[in-house]
């Protein structure tokens, strides 16, 4: 998709801090870290989320890239959290699939964060 800012990176088309990449998958650290790392990792080829028919053998490439990542940025000892935003409710602001990996500092517990109250 032309107009896809990570197809973009993907095509080389903007720049990205590349941290890892093979045939399948590119890696390549957040614009906006929310974390003293934050990762991305995209498939090649455009998926908007994981409901969107991604073949099991992309899926693969992704999760098998994860501790890849974590070990090039140093934090496959003190571990490191993985988040997949999916559509509308997850706040995905990218429709190109993506893996966030994030780390190099300790988290709160829990994973979900919402707006206002609790669930
Ligand atoms: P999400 O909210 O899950 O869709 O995450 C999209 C992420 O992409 C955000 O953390 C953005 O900071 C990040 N992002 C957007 N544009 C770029 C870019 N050109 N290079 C690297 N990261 C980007
Ligand atoms: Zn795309």
């Amino acid at each position: 998709m032309s107009e896809c800012i990570f197809c973009m990176v993907a095509a080389g088309d903007i720049p990205a801090r590349v941290v890892y990449e093979d045939d399948t998958i590119i890696a390549f650290d957040d614009i906006a870290p929310q974390a003293p790392v934050h990762t991305l990792i995209i498939p090649r080829d455009h998926y908007e989320h994981l409901g969107s028919g991604v073949p099991a053998e992309v899926l693969s490439a992704l999760f098998a890239a994860v501790p890849k990542v974590a070990a090039a940025k140093g934090v496959e000892e003190s571990g490191y959290r993985v988040v997949v935003n999916n559509g509308r409710d997850a706040m995905q602001t990218v429709h190109h699939l993506h893996v966030h990996v994030f780390g190099g500092r300790a988290m709160a517990h829990g994973m979900v964060h919402f707006d206002e109250g609790r669930p």
